[in-house]
């Protein structure tokens, strides 16, 4: 569904790129965690998903559409919906319903699809009952599913969340998790980049950056039992497997784990 070849990107010409080279192909349904250090480029790439920024070398396809094409734009951003972190910065509706009203109202669809839409998308992250409420009256983990609705409202194939549970109590953290999984199991794409190894450890991929580049691709499985490995680029592994890792240093014996949204929340 997407394909990333050879991209590139630097801020300012002349800078050192903050992207190199890099290939990636993300098929459909695909939920995949995007991992690294801070500041090792995983927002640069993901603005490249859906041309909020566009290569300084290389290309981004989606479905065949180049990012490059501005003629592809509208399309490009209907079917790779985008959310960041603070959910305060993307209300732009007066009330839940109109705020995810917002994004279909611009297709230029009928006023009853858009209400479909809209019923349809609050029913799914269970805001319904709150249609009528202004968003600031919301929780922050409230916010989130609203901001969950506005994408779902466009019908995308995929949607990329940038730390999307970073400044939510655990409580709301189970609910996105279980949800984004949920949506998941129903055939929406999910790119998740994430600080935290155990929510890394329930996306069905898990992609490593450093430095601008894709290090490693694989399992949660593969990736995340790599407890030295993770530890060398900064990032603490999942609290279970550093739990396994150190009950086998001390000779023990385990043999399997599984991974639950329990355990990353
Ligand atoms: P991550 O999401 O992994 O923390 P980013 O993609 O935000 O990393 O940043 C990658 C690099 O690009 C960092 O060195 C950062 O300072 C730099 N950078 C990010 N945004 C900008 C910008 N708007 N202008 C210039 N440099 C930027």
């Amino acid at each position: 569904m997407i394909r990333v070849h050879n991209l590139t990107y630097a801020y300012e010409k002349g800078d050192s790129p903050v992207l190199k080279d890099l290939n990636l192909h993300i098929a459909e349904g695909e939920y995949i965690a995007l991992i690294g250090p801070n500041g090792c480029g995983k927002t640069t790439l993901i603005r490249h998903l859906n041309a909020l920024l566009i290569p300084s070398a290389g290309e981004v396809l989606v479905d065949e559409l180049s990012t490059r094409n501005s003629k592809s734009l509208l399309e490009i951003r209907r079917r790779v919906g985008m959310a960041f972190q603070n959910a305060d910065n993307q209300i732009v509706g007066m009330s839940v319903e109109e705020d995810v009203a917002f994004g279909p109202g611009n297709l230029g669809l009928p006023p009853i699809e858009v209400r479909r839409r809209v019923d349809e998308a609050l029913t799914r992250v269970s805001l319904i009952g709150l249609r009528s409420r202004p968003p600031h009256t919301l929780s922050g983990g409230q916010k989130q599913l609203l901001a969950l609705a506005g994408l779902l409202a466009m019908e995308p194939k995929i949607i990329v969340l940038d730390e999307p549970t970073a400044s939510l109590d655990p409580e709301s953290k189970k609910k996105v998790l279980t949800l984004l999984r949920k949506l998941n199991s129903q055939g929406l794409g999910i790119i998740h980049v994430t600080h935290s190894m155990d929510e890394a450890a329930l996306a069905d991929r898990v992609l490593v950056m450093d430095q601008g580049e894709l290090i490693a691709d694989g399992s949660p499985g593969d990736i995340l039992s790599r407890v030295e490995w993770l530890k060398t680029l900064g990032l603490a592994p999942p609290q279970i497997t550093e739990l396994m890792w150190q009950l086998q240093q001390g000779g023990e014996d385990v043999s399997t784990c599984i991974f639950t949204v329990e355990d990353a929340a």
